[in-house]
């Protein structure tokens, strides 16, 4: 049985929790499984907000206008020359690009330099920002280099485990959880996002947590990969019931070859549509198929209510970064005609 979370989650439980219930880290089932929501008892999320840098704005406007389209930057780890390269290829086809890492690569340049990096090759970013390795210090420094470079918005997330990637040698750090983070990146004046995993147990509160994400400062929700329209429906149906008002922009699963479906199985919480990898792995032509698959998918969510955009999620094998985005990029020319 597990003392306290090895995360040191306050508004747990995370998106890691296995289909089983058991947590992320270790095979014991997470402690919050049965507890009840925790409540965000924080500062209001409005007021004492700085001003929204020209990137947000420039975002909150096209939200207002149509839904969008954002994709997962698919570029070498600590290379600017890849990051420019990617960047090239997306431009034009797709609104944002959303920064992260992934268990294979966890050492990447900070948030706020690699948002610097895709904003000088000409493309808005939608940062990620985690507290995996960062204190709270280091977290308020990243969220105002992030303001000063003028990202579309800061994606708050608390991140997987260190035990959970390439770098489990790494001490956990963990000082804040992504509702505290979220609340942080509010009052800078970012517009923020949060990620919820429908498909984790316990299924039945994760919209419950939602709503505590929204009131410490979330305007929009990245929706996991749940399974498909279906699930994505309910859960967007359960938290508007509950009084969330977040724009929700669920995360498109795309697979092009062996290596990006590997790659997307190291995911945590991670649930396809059934039959997803077998239909393109099994094509005579995977990348075409594994197109074909996203803009179907795609396009099942973008028609949901409450839904203002959709994620391309994934990432390559080494050395296909390129080939990767392109693949991103012909999703978004097929999504364009269809963004409302
Ligand atoms: S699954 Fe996540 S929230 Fe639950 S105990 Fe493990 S690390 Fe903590």
């Amino acid at each position: 049985m597990l003392a306290a979370c090895p995360k040191h989650m306050e508004h747990g439980p995370c998106g890691g929790v296995a289909l089983d219930g058991t947590c992320e880290v270790a095979p014991e089932p997470c402690v919050f499984l049965d507890r009840p929501t925790v409540r965000w008892d924080g500062a209001p999320a409005t007021g004492d907000r700085r001003p929204p840098s020209s990137g947000t704005v420039a975002m909150r406007d096209l939200l207002a206008t149509r839904q969008v389209v954002v994709a997962d930057l698919a570029a070498r780890p600590l290379d600017a020359a890849s990051i420019e390269e990617s960047v090239q290829v997306l431009r034009g086809h797709v609104d944002a690009v959303l920064t992260g890492d992934s268990p294979r690569s966890r050492v990447q340049f900070p948030p706020a330099y690699r948002a610097m990096l895709v904003q000088r090759a000409g493309m808005t970013t939608w940062a990620g920002l985690t507290s995996r390795d960062r204190n709270r210090v280091a977290l308020e420094a990243e969220l105002a280099a992030l303001a000063h470079v003028g990202v579309a918005g800061v994606h708050c997330v608390t991140g997987d485990h260190p035990s959970t990637g390439s770098r489990s040698d790494a001490t956990p750090v963990f000082d804040l959880d992504s509702t505290r983070v979220a609340a942080l990146a509010a009052v800078e004046g970012h517009l923020v996002s949060v990620a919820e995993a429908p498909a984790s147990p316990p299924v039945e509160r994760r919209a419950e947590r939602l709503l505590e994400k929204q009131r410490a400062g979330a305007e929009f929700c990245f929706v996991n990969h749940a399974g498909g329209v279906g699930p994505v429906r309910r859960f967007i149906g359960e938290a508007q019931d509950l009084g969330v008002t977040t724009g929700f922009i669920p995360c498109v699963p795309v697979v092009i070859d062996p290596q990006s479906a590997e790659l997307l199985r190291s995911f945590t919480s991670l649930v396809l549509p059934p039959g997803f990898l077998d239909r393109i792995l099994g094509a005579s032509d995977p990348a075409h198929e594994g197109v074909a698959a996203a803009v179907e998918l795609a396009l099942g969510l973008l028609a949901l209510d409450g839904v203002v955009g959709v994620d391309l999620s994934g990432g390559s094998g080494p050395g296909s970064e390129v080939r990767y985005c392109e693949a991103f990029a012909e999703i978004g020319r097929a999504l364009a005609p269809a963004l409302r």
